[in-house]
């Protein structure tokens, strides 16, 4: 897998993200969520695949309730070691602006095979656009799909959670925010008058 990509993007020397080449993880394949306040506040939703983060935009947050299929724009493979990346990404760069873990954990593919089958699998799923999985976070839980659709553009999929013990009726990302969330400190300053400039 390849992160041209990503690093044709963004300018290691200006941006605090990871420039890591592949990685390696060992064992149980990772997934991480970042919520994201660029132009536009988003989600970014990141499984681990052949030692990058596949990855997909997604506007609105995911959601545990199974009747929001939440749009999800595929971007360009991050490294593996962006899973743990938080900071500000800073002005004039690509995705300027705040990233914050939201929520984090490991995943498995939905068919119960071993590890090495699974990124197989996981990966020949990816191709056909439709991935099954099962994921162990903290906020995300249980039996999820990312399925490519047809006609809303080259890399639109949507997100749905399947219907399991995990799934909930109404479901807000923006609900389950942590206290010590830096991006709603930053918006929470932005609102207050501004003091005067010396
Ligand atoms: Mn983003």
């Amino acid at each position: 897998m390849s992160l041209t990509k990503y690093k044709e993007k963004r300018h290691f020397n200006e941006t605090p993200e990871p420039e890591g080449s592949g990685g390696e993880s060992v064992g149980s394949l990772h997934f991480v969520v970042q919520r994201h306040d660029a132009t536009r506040l988003h989600y970014d939703f990141r499984l681990e695949m052949d030692g990058v983060l596949k990855s997909w935009a997604v506007p609105k947050g995911p959601s545990l309730n199974p009747r929001d299929k939440r749009l999800a724009m595929m971007v360009e493979d991050h490294p593996f070691s962006y899973r743990t990346f938080e900071g500000v990404i800073p002005k004039g760069n690509y995705g300027a602006g705040i990233v914050e873990i939201w929520d984090e954990g490991t995943y498995t593919a939905e068919e119960e095979v071993d590890n090495k089958k699974a990124e197989k699998l996981l990966l020949n799923e990816l191709e056909k656009g439709e991935i099954k999985f099962t994921l162990h976070g903290k906020k995300l839980k249980g039996s999820w799909a990312l399925v490519k659709t047809h006609g809303m553009g080259e890399n639109a999929w949507l997100l749905i959670k399947h219907n399991d013990q995990y799934a909930v009726e109404g479901y807000n990302s923006e609900d389950h925010i942590s206290p010590d969330s830096k991006i709603n400190k930053e918006r929470s300053v932005k609102k207050k008058p501004s003091l005067p400039q010396k």
